[in-house]
């Protein structure tokens, strides 16, 4: 059984037996500098993007420009699962199955859905923009306890495929204040894909796809304690193709769903 830690750590525990696959010394790597990718200083009590999915089931009375009630800030009692994808490599199907890497979290939902900010900040895009193929909202977020981006640098929840947008760049947002709708990707997926870049206190103004962390190590997400992997078969007679063959058990969300 692996240990229901606060935060994720169970797939980075599966991302490094993926990777063993192919070459034995890049797994040792990953397995010691795991730990340390998860350690993050965010809002100890954001809120999911779809506020729990609350669109699905609404409080009587409540409308979208209501924002997030209050009661859900922290709560893993209330989240967006499921996940149509988690956060890491995955094989694309429509390309031979070549691995990218999966900098987000896919969360299905009908076109038109609220998105909320998962916690006080800025908005620094919203709308086009030139480095992604369709509409985002980007928020930056201070340090707890910090009123700038330095000395800590600040993280940014990034918000995609939206279909339309109630703010704009400049605006200061507080958690759980409504930002704009959800739509779909090029493929048709109706979805919103979410991420937070985790910027390093040295690079405190940047947002770079390199600094992006998996969104339920900041997320209130109360992993299952019900994961089990069972080694069929470790082969490293051949250090260059070193292959591992085992079976994973689970109903965590970040393991879930995926095919490797
Ligand atoms: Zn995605």
């Amino acid at each position: 059984m692996i240990p229901a830690p606060p935060h994720d750590s169970g797939a980075c525990v599966l991302r490094v037996l993926v990777r063993c696959k192919w070459a034995r010394m890049l797994c040792l790597a990953v397995v010691f500098s795991c730990p340390g990718a998860f350690a993050t200083n965010t809002d100890p009590d954001p809120v999911w993007p779809l506020c729990g999915r609350i669109a699905e089931n609404p409080p009587p009375g409540w409308v979208a420009t209501d924002g997030c009630p209050a009661a859900r800030f922290g709560d893993a009692g209330y989240t967006d699962e499921p996940l149509s994808a988690t956060f890491g490599p995955r094989p694309l199907a429509s390309e031979n199955n070549r691995f990218d890497f999966h900098r987000g979290v896919d969360i299905a939902t009908p076109i038109g859905t609220p998105f909320f900010a998962i916690a006080d900040g800025t908005v620094m895009i919203a709308g086009e923009h030139s480095s992604y193929s369709d509409p985002v909202v980007s928020v930056r977020h201070f340090r707890p306890g910090e009123s700038g981006c330095s000395p800590s640098g600040c993280y940014h929840s990034q918000y995609l495929h939206v279909s339309s947008w109630v703010v704009n760049a400049s605006d200061q947002v507080v958690k759980g204040q409504l930002l704009g709708y959800t739509g779909a990707s090029d493929s048709g997926f109706q979805h919103l894909h979410f991420e937070i870049r985790d910027a390093p206190g040295f690079d405190p103004l940047s947002a770079w796809s390199r600094d992006a962390i998996h969104p339920l190590s900041v997320l209130p997400y109360a992993a299952p304690n019900d994961t089990s992997i069972v080694f069929n078969a470790v082969d490293f007679s051949n250090p260059a193709a070193g292959r591992v063959d085992l079976s994973l058990t689970s109903n965590r969300y970040d393991l879930a769903h995926r095919n490797y």
